[in-house]
């Protein structure tokens, strides 16, 4: 069983694993990585494996039967292998300071309209955000943005850690995904927005509200019944 270090420490940009398997030559699973899989609306993570000097790419991971599989650009990890991994930290910086900032607005949006959350990507250039509300309104979703805003500003820290499912589950908007049910698992884990947000969530995040800067909104969009988009986006 992979032991997935990026839950418990988001800022690790390298770490040492041994390769445990590798499928169809380019398919490698580790005994331990930091690269995020993808998952609830974030991006899995890139960067490198370095087996001495030889360097492989990593081009993309995701979860597949309890592991984690890393796509490399080529053939040539064997298992038992000991290898260095290394991760676009750049680009998973920024993904962590939009899912810190995408969790701020969303719990903004669903505790004071009752909306749920029926989608979201976070990309590197702009946040994608599907939510079910009746009414379809330019200006208050530019309102929570400024909310959201007046909230980054704040020196205030963010916790993750497991805590048992029924402990859990007794947390209101805890679970904000219209159709999303908890996993099957004894405990969950939540990222808390101190004084903000508690959410269930297996994605990486900032440390401190004040590490994500600002947002801007770019647009919104009526996507039909009930169906309601907007996109925003870091600043820078
Ligand atoms: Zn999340």
């Amino acid at each position: 069983m992979v032991k997935a270090l990026y839950l418990e420490d988001s800022y690790l940009k390298e770490c040492d694993a041994q390769v445990t398997s590798v499928k169809d030559e380019r398919y490698v699973t580790l005994d331990q990585t930091i690269f995020y899989p993808g998952g609830g609306g974030q991006p899995c993570d890139t960067g490198i494996i370095k087996k001495g000097e030889e360097v492989y790419n990593v081009l993309s991971v995701k979860k597949s039967e309890g592991d984690i599989l890393h796509e490399v650009d080529r053939a040539g990890l064997k298992p038992g292998d000991k290898v260095h991994c290394i991760i676009d930290w750049e680009r998973r910086y920024r993904l962590m300071r939009s899912h810190t900032a995408a969790h701020v607005f969303a719990s903004l949006l669903c505790r004071e309209t009752g909306a749920l959350i029926t989608g979201n990507q976070l990309g590197l250039e702009r946040i994608r955000f599907d939510f079910n509300l009746k009414e379809f309104n330019r200006e208050l979703l530019r309102r929570y943005i400024e909310k959201a805003n007046e909230i980054l500003k704040k020196d205030i820290p963010v916790r993750w850690y497991e805590v048992p499912r029924e402990e859990a589950l007794k947390i209101p908007g805890v679970i904000r995904m219209a159709k999303a049910l908890p996993p099957k698992l004894p405990k969950l884990r939540l990222v808390e927005i101190v004084g903000v947000d508690i959410e269930a969530d297996g994605g990486t995040h900032v440390r401190n509200l004040r590490e994500v800067g600002q947002l801007k909104m770019l647009k919104a969009e009526n996507k039909g019944k009930n169906n309601r988009r907007v996109y925003f986006s870091l600043i820078p």
